[in-house]
């Protein structure tokens, strides 16, 4: 039965900012939460699973969605495409799930433009110097897409404004229950 309290709970960040791991933290604070798997372009990473962290499809396949309108909303951006299938998110509000999306700052404004009943939490990092020395550290980027990246994330910090919650991740654990507390508040 539909559940109207089911609610969206949108994290977007800069990549290094420890927003995947913020988001693991609420799925498993929040079991009755589930996570909104992308569809995207990008290579695997030998850490992810196919239908779990995303939905690795080619670009035709991506394009061909796009033209059925099966998308929420897509980005594409360091040449590779991400969007959000719409069918799984109604499949998930018609069941009453509350549902966590990991999105870029523009796919975020578009969620909510649809789904107002969403919540945007941004997850800044401590500084872009904090930002370069994470994403070096993590090491999972070619030397031009980190370059990409910080570039893109100086772009995406100036979106913070139009969220509904900015969390400054200089601790990982002080940010992860700031997180907790504001969805235990929204629930
Ligand atoms: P990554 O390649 O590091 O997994 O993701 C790159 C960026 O794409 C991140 O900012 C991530 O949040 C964003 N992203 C992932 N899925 C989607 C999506 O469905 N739509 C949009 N707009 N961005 C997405």
């Amino acid at each position: 039965m539909a559940n109207n309290k089911a609610k969206l709970y949108v994290f977007s960040a800069p990549s290094g900012s420890g927003k995947t791991t913020i988001v693991r933290d609420v799925l498993k604070n929040f079991s009755e939460f589930v996570f909104s798997v992308s569809a995207t372009t990008r290579k695997r990473r030998s850490t992810e699973k196919e239908g779990v962290d995303y939905y690795f499809i080619s670009e035709d396949e991506f394009k061909k969605k796009i033209d059925n309108g099966e998308f929420v909303e897509w980005e594409k951006f360091y040449d590779y495409y991400y969007g959000t299938i719409k069918s799984l998110v109604d499949g998930n509000l018609a069941k009453g799930l509350s549902t966590v999306f990991e999105v870029d700052v523009k796919g975020a404004i578009s969620i909510k433009k649809v789904y107002k009943n969403s919540v945007l939490i941004f997850i800044a990092p401590p500084s872009i110097d904090v930002l370069k020395d994470r994403l070096i550290k993590r090491n999972t980027e070619t030397d031009e897409d980190l370059e990409k990246r910080i570039e893109r994330a100086e772009m995406e910090l100036s979106f913070k404004d139009q969220f509904d919650y900015v969390v400054s991740n200089v601790n990982l654990e002080e940010a992860k229950k700031e997180v907790k507390k504001i969805i235990e508040k929204e629930i």
